[in-house]
């Protein structure tokens, strides 16, 4: 009888908020034991419970900001962490052109803490949830990994910072392997509808605000440039589900791992979308199609700052993590509506 390896603990920071509560569960799932930090800036103590109630298992949880150094390292020696993602941050574009100092502070700071807390307890495997925001305006779509970076506004800025971070230290040290995913557009929604994106006050990203004109809780969608020179006049983007992202970084895990895809390569970056781009109004359609609801929508004036149209080339997620995204639009639709219809329920 062979005895199974005890479970690697996984540390994840921001496990409270949106996409950090839902790669805790695809973790659990997968066998890891997960550690969860969140400062509750985002986030609500509630998803805890909800994370326990689906799973029917403890999480660890401590109430900290990465940007204590102490207190992480402190997390990291006592719960016998082997790997972190990093997920902690703040992500709201306008709010990092109005107040670029706290974006810079809270993301590189945070970043740069981190790291040095994970130094002093010798634990050097590490993910980053970077954004697609980083290619800038498209010299060429689909955007693959080589594409020049170029950020267009400060939060975007403090992603490409941190990915240049961590090139530097993988260089300084071969004994770190890390992985910067760059994420296209995460909506959707854990099957249970316990756990979703739930952002405080009138949403800025369009599902969540779809969702709360469906469920007439706002009147209309303003529909942000309907001249673009897209396939209907409206922005495209590549649109991931949540839940096909939470197995991303799973898979970006275990690529880390000794005598893995990424085991031999101490810094790499890889793209984590669909590599199908979607406009505006084909998602209103997907989403009345699955909520059987109206999406009232108006043309309204472009935004500042918004591209017209990219899309992910995802080719090096699927060689090197063995990974690619399933889920259709549809499903993003059906499991964004019954997250939203479980929140009206209470
Ligand atoms: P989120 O706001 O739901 O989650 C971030 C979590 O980090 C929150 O729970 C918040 O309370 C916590 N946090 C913030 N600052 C902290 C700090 N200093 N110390 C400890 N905890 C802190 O956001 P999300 O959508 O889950 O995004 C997670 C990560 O993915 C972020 O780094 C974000 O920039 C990145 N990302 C998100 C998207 C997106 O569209 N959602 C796209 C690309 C990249
Ligand atoms: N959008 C819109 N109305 C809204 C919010 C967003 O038309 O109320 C459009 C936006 O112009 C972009 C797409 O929806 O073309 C996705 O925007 P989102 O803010 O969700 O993500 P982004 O790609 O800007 O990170």
């Amino acid at each position: 009888m062979s005895i199974a390896p005890p479970p690697k603990t996984v540390l994840l920071t921001g496990g409270l908020g949106y996409i950090g509560s839902h790669t805790a569960l695809a973790l659990h799932e997968a066998g890891w034991r997960v550690v969860l930090l969140d400062n509750l800036a985002n986030a609500s103590r509630a998803v805890l419970g909800r994370l326990e109630a689906i799973t029917g298992a403890p999480f660890p949880f401590y109430e900290a900001d990465v940007r204590d150094r102490a207190a992480v390292e402190a997390v990291l020696k006592g719960e016998g962490v082997q790997a972190v993602v990093h997920f902690a941050g703040a992500k709201a574009v306008g709010e990092s052109s109005a107040d670029p100092l706290s974006y810079f502070d809270n993301n590189v700071g945070g970043a740069v803490a981190l790291l040095q807390a994970m130094a002093a307890a010798n634990v050097r495997q590490f993910v980053f949830s970077s954004s697609a925001t980083v290619y800038g305006t498209p010299k060429y779509l689909p955007y693959d990994e080589a594409h020049p970076t170029a950020a267009i506004n400060p939060y975007g800025r403090t992603k490409l910072h941190i990915e240049e971070i961590l090139q530097d230290l993988a260089a300084s040290d071969d004994r770190w392997r890390i992985a910067a995913l760059r994420y296209f557009n995460p909506v959707g929604a854990h099957d249970s509808g316990l756990i979703g994106d739930d952002p405080n006050g009138i949403p800025n990203n369009l599902m969540p605000y779809v969702m709360r004109v469906a469920a007439g809780q706002l009147e209309v969608l303003s529909v942000f440039g309907t001249d673009y020179d897209t396939k209907d006049g409206t922005g495209v983007r590549d649109y991931i589900h949540v839940v096909d992202l939470a197995e991303g970084h799973v898979a970006a895990l275990e690529a880390l791992q000794p005598g893995r895809a990424l085991g031999e390569s101490p810094f790499e970056v890889v793209n984590l979308g669909s590599g199908v781009g979607h406009s505006v109004l084909e998602l209103v359609k997907a989403f009345e199609r699955a909520s059987n609801r109206p999406v009232p929508w108006k043309a309204a004036p472009r935004r500042a700052g918004d591209l017209p149209e990219y899309f992910a080339e995802p080719s090096k997620a699927k060689a090197l993590l063995k990974w690619e995204a399933k889920r259709s639009l549809e499903a993003m639709c059906a499991s964004s509506w019954a997250f939203q219809s479980r929140q009206a329920e209470g």
